[in-house]
């Protein structure tokens, strides 16, 4: 291992995806190019977009009325995409704020309907997931963010609604079990659990498609890039093929049920020594308490510099908390090993007795 990755995102990816990645920099498959270097319209990368797409709709278990894409623009792009497929000029849609990734998707959907904020933890700086709110059977859909990646909480269970739902799922995708087959469109960056940036996740259910009125740009209308097989345009090859050896990991670790487990143990080794430790505090709720993006804090915040100084001796990378929020922050995806938050504890053990 090269250090301890807690990266936001980008993030850690598994060693093996990226020793396999550098070989397929210089010769593909044999073929004598580089994965940069061929066509995307060539049975070789159309492999790779099969096998990827495959692997989503079988470790997610979807149901056959969902076609599987991977885009451009990231999970941004979507936060507008969204609205504009399914969202007329005078209806309304529901969402629920749960901070940062969630309001700029709020945002994003002012400018193409009503937008019914139904519930929002803003009020307690965004430290918990609502558990009550209304949703009016008139909404065209619902939207959640299922893992609150800067403030660090986490939906533990998804709502039952009336109206379609739909998730922004970029940080904790694949990290657990879930009925997926509950949404109308899933969609994740995969640069934190499923692959490098560079290309977005959309899982979507046809039959809910062509419901709106307006003119939809061609690059924008889901239905051309289903029609087009998700190669509408020139794919990001490699991003694609980075997600592909991704999920070909997690398939072999077990799936989502595997991932789930380890996630488990990883998080809650640290939140016990958030808990114990003295030293630090965490910043949200225990019930709603994120698997995947730890957030925590000192009492003696003039401390904080000295223990990230300490953390970069130790090889420890990247838990310097979001600037909204300050602290710390440590990111657990799938890739990272359990390894790596021992040592992390071991860090903060460590620190808290030679500060006591
Ligand atoms: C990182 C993140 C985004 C932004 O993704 P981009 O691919 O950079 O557009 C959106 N939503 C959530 C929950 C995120 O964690």
């Amino acid at each position: 291992m090269k250090v301890h990755n807690f990266n936001a995102g980008p993030s850690i990816l598994p060693n093996e995806v990226l020793y396999k990645a550098s070989k397929a920099l210089i010769d593909f498959e044999g073929s004598g190019m580089s994965i940069l270097e061929i066509g995307h319209r060539t049975p070789l990368f159309q492999a790779v977009l099969d096998e990827a797409r495959n692997l989503v709709k079988e470790l997610m278990q979807l149901d056959d009325d969902f076609e599987v894409l991977y885009l451009h623009g990231g999970a941004t792009t979507q936060f507008m995409q969204v609205p504009l497929n399914f969202l007329e000029n005078d209806g309304t849609a529901s969402y629920i704020d749960t901070g940062v990734w969630s309001n700029k998707a709020i945002k994003e959907a002012k400018q193409y309907g009503f937008v019914d904020v139904a519930a929002s933890s803003k009020d307690s700086q965004y430290n918990h997931i609502p558990k009550q709110f209304n949703i009016s059977p008139k909404s065209s859909y619902l939207h959640i963010t299922t893992n609150n990646t800067i403030y660090g909480t986490q939906w533990q269970k998804i709502p039952d609604v009336d109206v379609p739902l739909i998730a922004d799922m970029s940080s904790d995708i694949l990290s657990r079990p879930m009925d997926f087959n509950k949404f109308t469109l899933i969609y994740a960056g995969a640069q934190k659990n499923m692959g490098a940036a560079g290309t977005t996740l959309v899982a979507v259910r046809k039959s809910a498609l062509g419901k709106v009125t307006r003119k939809i740009p061609t690059i924008l209308d889901y239905r051309n890039h289903i029609e087009n097989g998700s190669m509408l345009n020139t794919p990001p090859v490699f991003a694609i093929y980075i997600s592909m050896l991704t999920l070909r990991w997690l398939k072999e670790q077990g799936g989502a049920a595997a991932m789930e487990v380890e996630n488990e143990k990883k998080a809650n080794l640290l939140y016990n020594e958030i808990d114990q430790n003295p030293l630090f505090r965490g910043t949200t709720v225990k019930e709603d308490r994120s698997r995947m993006n730890i957030s925590f804090i000192m009492d003696k915040p003039e401390l904080e510099e000295e223990f990230l100084k300490f953390c970069k001796k130790e090889d420890i990378v990247g838990i310097k908390g979001h600037r909204i929020v300050g602290g710390f922050r440590a990111s657990l995806y799938n890739a990272l090993p359990y390894e790596s938050v021992e040592v992390l504890v071991e860090a903060m053990k460590y620190f808290s007795l030679k500060k006591a």
